[in-house]
């Protein structure tokens, strides 16, 4: 999971955004907040302002529109960083979508924490069906959000064997729980995505090597810019990341990176 990019909306999708959410937060009550927020999501859902709004979000991906959290499948769903169902308040807030895919929206679904406003304890905030509507707590998001936060600061891969995505040791006690409560309600960590990568891996050592020895051919620029090209469109970027991270420490990665320390520029 890495930092997705900051990409702004123009004035008139803003505006457009505004006056739903508009609509919804002038119900008098949460409950109909809730309805409406689910009734008016599905009516505009379809129409030109949230394709403009997919079509950016797309440009967040990199390489193609991949999941903002596993970076591997297909996104192809709008997922609400702040449940919708949960807060009506958000459902057309701009900074509350990303792309995500099936696997990962399906796993997070309604889970959902925060610290409360004032109040330390990770507070998790879930619906109990038949009990009355009423409006969760604001405060602090739990899940670490790659629209607002860097979570290379708080995630690490093992890239020396089982290539799951791990949390960062030493950090403070807010931040490793916040890691630990991610990875345990998005599916991050199975066995398709580990082999993932490590394919990812073994690609990008590859396509490095590939760029030395057109280097050593004396290849045109234009021919060497292709590989770094093709290595930012590759899949599971922060793989990426984490080979220029933690090269030092990997003999067969330092020894590759020596021969070509422009890439840990890339
Ligand atoms: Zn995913």
């Amino acid at each position: 999971m890495l930092s997705l990019p900051q990409i702004g909306p123009s004035e008139d999708l803003l505006t457009q955004l505004q006056q739903w959410q508009d609509a919804v937060d002038a119900k008098l009550n949460y409950a109909q907040q809730v309805a409406k927020a689910d009734g008016d999501w599905s009516l505009h859902r379809d129409k030109q302002p949230m394709r403009d709004i997919e079509v950016l979000l797309e440009q967040m991906c990199c390489g193609g529109r991949r999941c903002a959290y596993c970076e591997d499948t297909l996104a192809h769903q709008i997922e609400h960083r702040w449940p919708k169902n949960l807060y009506p308040e958000l459902v057309f807030d701009w900074l509350n979508f990303l792309y995500a895919c099936g696997s990962c929206n399906l796993k997070k679904g309604s889970r959902f924490a925060v610290y409360p406003v004032g109040g330390r304890a990770l507070l998790r905030v879930r619906r109990v069906p038949g009990a009355p509507l009423t409006a969760p707590p604001l405060g602090e998001m739990v899940f670490i959000d790659p629209r607002s936060e860097d979570p290379t600061q708080f995630f690490t891969i093992d890239l020396r064997g089982s290539f799951r995505i791990q949390v960062q040791k030493g950090l403070p006690a807010r931040a490793r729980e916040r890691a630990q409560y991610t990875l345990e309600n998005l599916p991050l960590n199975s066995d398709p995505l580990c082999k993932q990568r490590r394919s990812a891996y073994r690609y990008y050592r590859l396509e490095v090597q590939a760029y030395i020895r057109d280097r050593e051919r004396q290849q045109s620029q234009r021919q060497l810019k292709k590989h770094r090209l093709a290595l930012a469109e590759f899949a599971h970027q922060t793989v990426w990341f984490e080979m220029k991270r933690q090269q030092a420490k990997i003999a067969d990665l330092a020894a590759l990176f020596a021969q070509a320390p422009e890439a840990l520029q890339w």
